[in-house]
């Protein structure tokens, strides 16, 4: 085998809660994520000279070592002690520093394709450490589906996930630091008992009016803060015909309603495409990496 390649799933951020802050300057969360149907393609291809070389054709993702699949690859290359050339081509249709995870996406497609491609033989769960050392979202990446995450993100509980659940996302066009958005964060507000196992319930339950009502993520008040247009476009996404509730994804600045059907989620799609950055309608998803061929 010469090339694989790996559909990336991006995440949304069902319920994001701040629970802490550690030593190292990062939070401890509470999350509950779950993998989505819109994707990156990452092909990783053998190649003769002895180097990890990256291609993206999208302008705000660097190609050199700053790119986190180059990471995962240096990683892995690092970890056997050398595994030969390899090219990395990322054809990107998750919006970039968007609170979807796409670089994380992107890391984890290399770490699974890459282990498989060289047949390294590393088990999922070292996988997931290594990820867990190129940044908190990649272990969610490669587990797929549905979890609860705790510490950075990084310790995660598998949920049953609930696939094929209607959604719409909205990308403004606003890019968020998300070092900044926790810099700003007064986390003494926080106490919400239960709230993380009550829309846990639900996804088991497959309720999605019930997760509706749960979605809950403390980030939304320092990004809404400082951007009134971000709050005011959810106010209307919320108000959709059928709607089940609307969320800002992770640190930000997407958007995503839960919708009842696809239908409604299609002419909501036609409601904003022409007014932000990046709209599509898309579905929940089963897994976060998967081999194309
Ligand atoms: P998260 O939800 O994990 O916080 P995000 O979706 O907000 O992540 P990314 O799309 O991963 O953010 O991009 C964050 C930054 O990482 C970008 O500004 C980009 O320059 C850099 N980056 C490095 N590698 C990649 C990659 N493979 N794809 C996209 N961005 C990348």
């Amino acid at each position: 085998m010469q090339k694989i390649r790996i559909r990336a799933h991006a995440k949304i951020n069902l319920y994001l809660d701040v629970v802490g802050k550690r030593e190292d300057g990062y939070h401890n969360l509470e999350t509950i994520f779950h993998s989505i149907g819109l994707h990156d393609d990452v092909i990783i291809r053998k190649q003769d000279p002895k180097e990890i070389t990256v291609h993206c054709e999208h302008p705000a993702v660097p190609c050199d070592s700053r790119n986190l699949a180059h990471q995962a690859a240096q990683f892995l290359n690092d970890a056997v002690g050398g595994i030969g050339g390899i090219s990395i081509e990322i054809q990107k249709r998750i919006p970039v520093a968007a609170g979807l995870a796409g670089g994380s996406a992107n890391a984890a497609a290399v770490l699974y394709g890459v282990n498989e491609l060289f047949r390294l033989g590393f088990t999922q769960e070292t996988l997931r450490r290594f990820g867990a050392q190129l940044g908190a979202d990649v272990p969610f990446c490669l587990h797929g589906g549905a979890a609860f995450g705790t510490g950075i993100g990084d310790e995660l509980t598998r949920l049953p996930a609930f696939s094929d659940l209607p959604l719409l996302l909205l990308n403004p066009g606003i890019k968020i630091s998300t070092a900044a958005v926790f810099k700003k964060l007064n986390f003494s507000l926080t106490k919400r008992e239960n709230a993380g196992i009550i829309i846990r319930t639900h996804i088991e339950k497959r309720d999605a009016l019930g997760i509706g009502e749960g979605l809950y993520n403390l980030l939304e008040v320092p990004v809404f803060a400082e951007y009134p247009e971000i709050a005011a476009l959810k106010t209307e996404l919320s108000t959709q015909a059928g709607c089940c509730g609307a969320l800002m994804s992770g640190s930000g600045a997407t958007l995503f309603a839960l919708m009842q059907d696809s239908e409604s989620a299609r002419r909501s799609e036609s409601h904003f495409k022409n007014r932000v950055n990046f709209c599509t309608t898309t579905v929940t998803s089963p897994v976060g990496v998967y081999i194309e061929d």
